[in-house]
């Protein structure tokens, strides 16, 4: 999960940000991280800080088996950043039945322990911002 390519990306939401790698050659965004830009092949890749909101591409109610440490169901999903990059979340203070495709997102930040940060998903107007 941590390695060289994706460092950035949890020290980012350690920090409370959602980094998004960005090819300092031509620009282009990618996530997951990797070492060289899909476009044009650099290996010179910097990030920037996404604005963390997103929208719903598709998810999945997983309600069993029994994961540790977790409550079922959790929601998981394919959200397309408003960068236009797509990453797999968990939304959280959600129930199944009130996330569609399209539903506005919003990113949030669980403090696992003192070497990893998640981001995970809230419903964008669940804290009064559409
Ligand atoms: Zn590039």
């Amino acid at each position: 999960m941590v390695n060289r390519d994706s460092q950035f990306f949890w020290d980012g939401t350690a920090a409370g940000e959602l980094r998004i790698q960005r090819c300092n050659s031509c620009g282009a965004l990618r996530f997951p991280p990797g070492p060289a830009c899909q476009s044009c092949d650099a290996y010179d890749q910097g990030h920037v800080v996404a604005a963390g909101t997103g929208t719903v591409f598709s998810f999945v109610v997983h309600r069993h088996p029994p994961v540790p440490g977790k409550e079922l169901p959790i929601v998981i999903a394919l959200i397309d950043l408003d960068e236009g990059v797509r990453m797999v979340g968990e939304l959280v203070g959600v129930d199944a039945e009130e996330i569609a495709i399209g539903t506005r997102l919003r990113v949030d930040f669980h403090r696992v322990d003192d070497d990893l940060t998640l981001p995970v998903w809230r419903r964008a107007d669940e804290e009064g911002q559409a």
